[in-house]
């Protein structure tokens, strides 16, 4: 039997990511992907739908190509208010930000969430669960799992032996039948979970490699899309919201 898939884009500014990691990037193209995204998902027969986590500060820059992706029936949730790490006090009301600002700026319901940086607060896994409930979310997207304890579901990115293998850019490094096999082994959902500055062509070319923190992001990286295409083509997609309702 195909494993049900949640295909998920983290929709975030790379440049400003480069810049946090202390490398930034001279920006020379521009673009937001979600347009070309949009129309990719649409010429596959088995319309897939996907969920976008979306920071809320760049929300904003994007907000066309984020209202096409609700149009065509894909979800929008929050990935923060910014892309830094979960704040040491005010978490709930970071959190609320994060999901009010989407959905005031796209008058959509937000749901789910998932953390910039996959991190976990230092009160832990229970009171960061509470948190998210707290803030209005049903649920949470990530690495970790409370279990039966948690007050809000979790859908958690797949992994084998501790690689984040549900990732874009740990796939490009990958033989695709090492993630297929995954796939076929995995509790449903599998999530998997890509970027939405792979789709929009605004990434440095190869010869702008400066640093090595430049090179990890970017080598290989053309292989995420066609990664990408071909498991929504083989398994198809739902959105998260669908796949706990
Ligand atoms: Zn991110």
């Amino acid at each position: 039997m195909s494993p049900t898939i949640c295909a998920t884009i983290d929709v975030e500014d790379f440049y400003e990511g480069m810049a946090v990691l202390g490398s930034p990037v001279k920006q020379l193209r521009s673009g937001d992907g979600l347009l070309s995204l949009v129309e990719e998902l649409e010429r596959q027969p088995s319309h897939p739908r996907v969920t976008l986590f979306v920071v809320g500060s760049y929300a904003e820059r994007v907000r066309t190509g984020l209202s096409a992706c609700t149009q065509a029936g894909h979800e929008i949730a929050s990935h923060g208010p910014d892309h830094g790490r979960l704040p040491a006090s005010g978490l709930v009301d970071w959190l609320r930000r994060g999901r009010e600002m989407l959905e005031q700026l796209l008058q959509t319901p937000v749901r789910g969430f998932r953390s910039p940086r996959f991190d976990v607060p230092q009160a832990g896994l229970a009171a960061y669960r509470q948190a998210l409930a707290e803030a209005g979310y049903q649920y949470v997207s990530d690495t970790n799992q409370l279990g039966d304890d948690s007050p809000l579901r979790e859908l958690p990115v797949l992994q084998w032996h501790g690689l984040r293998l549900g990732g874009g850019s740990y796939q490009r490094f990958l033989p695709g039948l090492l993630v297929d096999r995954a796939l076929q082994r995995s509790c449903s959902p599998a999530v998997v979970y890509y970027h939405s500055y792979d789709f929009d062509g605004s990434l440095p070319a190869m010869t702008a490699i400066r640093s090595l923190s430049l090179a990890k992001q970017l080598v290989a990286r053309s292989r995420i899309r066609a990664e990408f295409k071909s498991l929504t083509a083989r398994y198809g997609s739902r959105t998260c919201a669908d796949a706990v309702s």
